[in-house]
């Protein structure tokens, strides 16, 4: 006999109508194979076996009790022929290739479509192994060998990586880092981590995997993005307050524009540590540097109007930080910015590349690659890549701006509650001076 090369397929039956002509021992067999699967299962039958008569009055399934009739076929998505009558089986098999309906004829290869395989399931996995007809005990023997490799425990791991494929499906973007991903999940361990160590360890150690493919994609788009920004300026530029965003984004645009200018906005008031900081990098990393500061010097500014920082932030700001840094920011047409959403609740709104009016009269496009960074994103990329903090962190400060306007905030609140003393959360630079 020829063995046909069979293609193997799973069937959703659900709801299906399948038609099992015969209710003897071998069709109960099929029957209670089907049942579970929640198939519309109809037994046509003169006579049939206690447990096809107990799952019919069940009303899991449906008993015709009379012979096969040609017709009873009509509207079936699958059937089998599982009668001692050789004429009845032929009959079915006939009636359903008229149809083009799946068949099968059990011990009658001729007279099948289809063949079912011996099954091992555990949790959502089935295992189908088939001899081709050939030699179905051998196939049995072969599915009893590796039944003990995937027992339940086996299954109900399945059951919990299934729970990470929306994380997956959301945050990894391409079919091939997610397809990669569930390779180095799978070929992790994870598995013996879950048998052994229980589902707490599993999931931390899935999580790990997860957030270093997930930062991995980050820095892929965010790389891609500075590249296509950078690529249609002429004259880039970006800003930075030596904040830990701010490095990062550095760093990330470094390693593609090694000397992109840097725009530091020097108010007369920052922390004696920023201005070491700022030395320190420049020197260290060879940075194209460019300071802005006010048009007075601070001895200026403080003789005409006073503590303004004390009594005016807002007039403050705009004289010592926003309007410096738009006069210089007016030299260039792209400004790489570091803001994130999740900073604070205005930024939430921000779009990641968009013509923004400067306070001085000119547009400029500002692109900010790390909009839709968390923070914990930002540290695991310093971390990674060995990037410099600014020493204040150490001391409790959440963000930094000008000594005399930032208290640490030792994590509590936003990371931007340590400034102005929660009256206000942006000097203007970002979003023009606010009045
Ligand atoms: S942060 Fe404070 S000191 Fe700095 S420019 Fe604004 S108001 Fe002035």
């Amino acid at each position: 006999m020829t063995i046909p090369y069979y293609y193997p397929v799973l069937f959703n039956l659900e709801e299906r109508r399948v038609v099992v002509v015969g209710g003897g021992e071998v069709a109960t067999a099929k029957v209670e194979q089907l049942v579970p699967t929640g198939a519309a299962v109809f037994v046509i039958s003169p006579e049939t076996s206690p447990e096809i008569a107990d799952l019919h009055k069940s009303g899991a399934v449906q008993w015709v009790p009379r012979r096969y009739r040609s017709g009873d076929l009509y509207g079936a998505y699958l059937v089998i022929a599982a009668t001692d009558e050789p004429a009845t089986n032929t009959a079915v098999y006939e009636e359903a290739e008229m149809r083009s309906i799946p068949v099968n004829s059990v011990d009658d290869i001729p007279h099948c479509s289809f063949i079912v395989p011996s099954i091992h399931r555990t949790g959502p996995m089935t295992i189908a192994i088939s001899s081709g007809g050939a030699a179905p005990t051998a196939a049995v023997r072969a599915r009893q060998a590796i039944a003990d490799q995937f027992d339940d425990v086996y299954g109900e791991h399945l059951y919990f990586l299934n729970r990470y494929r929306e994380r997956i499906k959301t945050t990894i973007p391409t079919f091939t880092a997610r397809r990669d991903l569930w390779y180095r999940i799978v070929d992790s361990g994870i598995e013996k981590v879950f048998r052994v160590e229980g589902e707490d360890a599993a999931h931390d150690h899935i999580d790990a995997l997860i957030t270093q493919a997930e930062d991995e994609a980050r820095v892929e788009a965010a790389l891609e993005f500075i590249r296509g920004e950078l690529s249609r300026a002429d004259r880039p530029a970006m800003t930075i307050s030596m904040q830990l965003g701010g490095m990062v984004l550095l760093h990330l645009v470094r390693s593609i524009e090694p000397d992109i200018p840097v725009i530091f906005v020097d108010t007369g008031y920052h922390f004696p540590e920023t201005l070491r900081f700022l030395d320190e990098v420049a020197r260290d990393w060879g940075l194209d540097l460019r300071i802005a500061a006010a048009s007075e010097t601070l001895e200026e500014h403080e003789a005409q109007r006073g503590l303004l920082h004390l009594t005016n932030t807002t007039a403050c700001c705009a004289l010592r930080k926003v309007l410096p840094a738009h006069r210089v920011l007016e030299d260039h047409d792209l400004w790489l910015s570091s803001v994130r959403r999740t900073q604070t609740e205005n930024r939430n709104g921000f779009t990641a590349a968009h013509d923004f009016s400067l306070e001085t009269g000119g547009m400029i496009r500002r692109a900010s690659p790390l909009l839709d960074w968390p923070w914990e994103a930002v540290e695991r990329y310093a971390d990674t890549h060995g990037i410099p903090r600014h020493p204040l962190y150490d001391q409790g400060y959440t963000s930094i701006g000008c000594a005399p306007c930032t208290m640490p905030t030792f994590g509590a609140g936003d990371d931007r509650s340590g400034r102005w003393d929660g009256d206000r959360l942006e000097c203007g630079i970002n979003i023009g001076v606010a009045t």
